[in-house]
């Protein structure tokens, strides 16, 4: 067992790390996952085999316990093929935090109550001690989202905004759902792009389908109520926000 600033962490040990270690200042975000498996143990059994080749820096439990299972400073193996902002290969400049839950292919649960309260405290600790930015805590999908779906739309986002963790828009729900399925011009679906391009998404080039698989990917994380993929009017006032917080 160790402390971090009064957290109680139990210490475990996954290989699945670089071996050269990096600077502190190279940590500059955070990014959240969800195990997507039957049970916990499972979860630390696979991110703790070295066959897997997969891991995370830590892993919260349902009753809000934590587990450390790659130091900071060494690059964990969680994001996999990857991309935010400037940011290629995430492993690199992020630290990996997953939480227990079955995910969408085994019975997607809420996340629990102590478990979110954990990870407030986990994600303030950490960025007061690599001075993360605020917009720079990120989900699994954000910065794979041709890939990944985690951790899904019952992450819940806008209240760790209020702890400054993430942004989020400044509207009131009544205000949007006005704008929902509201169809959208082809200037305005170019200019949707280039939004989320300054809010840090990334589009490969020449694939016209990661279109829908990134609006999906930005509903999941901004606008959970409706995840089809289409961009509508609620989705565009709502990245013409965000990109003033980016
Ligand atoms: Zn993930």
């Amino acid at each position: 067992m160790i402390y971090m600033f009064f957290m109680e962490i139990t210490k475990l040990y996954s290989p699945n790390f670089n071996s050269k270690k990096r600077g502190s200042n190279n940590i500059a975000s955070i990014i959240i996952h969800y195990t997507g498996m039957q049970s916990e143990r499972e979860s630390i059994e696979r991110l703790t085999s070295s066959s897997s080749k997969v891991s995370c820096h830590y892993l919260i439990n349902r009753s809000g316990k934590v587990f450390r299972l790659v130091e900071d400073k060494n690059m964990a193996w969680h994001a996999g093929k990857s991309m935010w902002g400037k940011y290629k290969n995430l492993n690199k400049n992020s630290i990996g935090i997953e939480l227990v839950n079955k995910g969408h292919q085994y019975g997607y649960a809420s996340f629990k109550k102590k478990q979110i309260s954990t990870l407030v405290k986990l994600c303030k600790i950490l960025k007061k001690k690599y001075k993360i930015k605020t917009k720079n805590f990120l989900g699994h999908s954000d910065v794979s989202p041709l890939r990944k779906i985690d951790p899904g739309e019952k992450f819940p986002w806008e209240f760790l905004s209020i702890k400054k963790i993430g942004i989020w828009h400044d509207f009131k729900s009544n205000f949007l759902k006005k704008y929902r399925k509201l169809k959208v011009s082809k200037q305005e679906v170019k200019k949707f792009k280039k939004l989320l391009i300054r809010i840090g998404y990334f589009f490969p080039k020449g694939k016209t389908k990661s279109f829908a698989r990134i609006t999906k990917a930005f509903q999941r994380h901004f606008r959970k109520e409706l995840i089809n993929g289409t961009l509508d009017k609620e989705c565009l006032i709502i990245a013409d926000n965000l990109a003033k917080k980016s």
